[in-house]
């Protein structure tokens, strides 16, 4: 017995619903900003997460990468995202490119993205999603993101999507006065807090937003 056809327009009202539902989870876990779900809603996350777990890509979760990295949870890529209140102007520091997936989303808000990661396989499988999607304002390099990118510094905004122990004195040299920081701090396999870090004329506020997970953020250039 043949199965009859799918009605066209079937695939389509499916990545409809599916993105439908992929937002309304964004939404329920606070993510309310509408620029930054305009941003998540234009970024398929399924091009940032290959092999078996790609048809989880759509799903609230963290899913692994490549070189034993983690591309993060939704919720948490646009909670972060609203957290560093970001300008059109900007120029943004991300360390922890992983999938390149979070750097895809800010490249559609602000001027300038610089992403460094220390394994440069994913750097430039990121480079190549980022250049397939034709978005120009990202440059992706590969290096240890504990130090900032003295070069390109000093930045409006930087994101770290790895867990120190504590802030890098290196990032916080590195923002501009006024700019803001956002990053998880704590051990790696105990509970990290996510903080926000802004710069103020004589020093710096600290402000603690809510419990997170990340991959630990490791010294050095990793050999893949
Ligand atoms: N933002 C990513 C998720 C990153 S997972 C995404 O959207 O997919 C954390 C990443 O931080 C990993 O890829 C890891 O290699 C990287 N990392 C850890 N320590 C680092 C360091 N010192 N410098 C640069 N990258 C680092």
């Amino acid at each position: 017995m043949t199965r009859p056809a799918d009605p066209p327009g079937d695939e389509t009202n499916n990545n409809a619903e599916r993105k439908m539902r992929f937002l309304f989870a964004l939404r329920s876990k606070g993510v309310t900003e509408a620029r930054v779900l305009h941003a998540m809603e234009k970024v398929d996350r399924g091009l940032f997460v290959r092999g078996l777990f790609a048809e989880r890509a759509y799903e609230d979760m963290p899913l692994p990468i490549a070189c034993g990295q983690t591309i993060s949870q939704p919720s948490v890529v646009g909670l972060m995202t609203q957290a560093l209140r970001l300008q059109p102007r900007d120029k943004v520091l991300e360390v922890g490119t992983g999938s390149g997936y979070q750097a895809a989303i800010l490249s559609h808000l602000v001027r300038r993205v610089y992403t460094i990661d220390r394994h440069r396989r994913l750097v430039r499988e990121a480079e190549a999603v980022f250049q397939a999607l034709h978005i120009a304002n990202i440059t992706a390099l590969s290096g240890d993101g504990s130090r900032g990118l003295p070069d390109q510094a000093p930045f409006d905004r930087i994101i770290v999507t790895a867990a120190a122990e504590d802030t890098p004195g290196p990032l916080l040299a590195q923002l501009k006065i006024g700019g803001i920081m956002v990053l998880p701090v704590g051990q790696s396999d105990a509970v990290q807090s996510l903080i926000r870090v802004t710069r103020l004329a004589t020093g710096y506020d600290y402000e603690e937003l809510r419990p997170v997970r990340f991959v630990p953020l490791v010294e050095g250039l990793a050999n893949d």
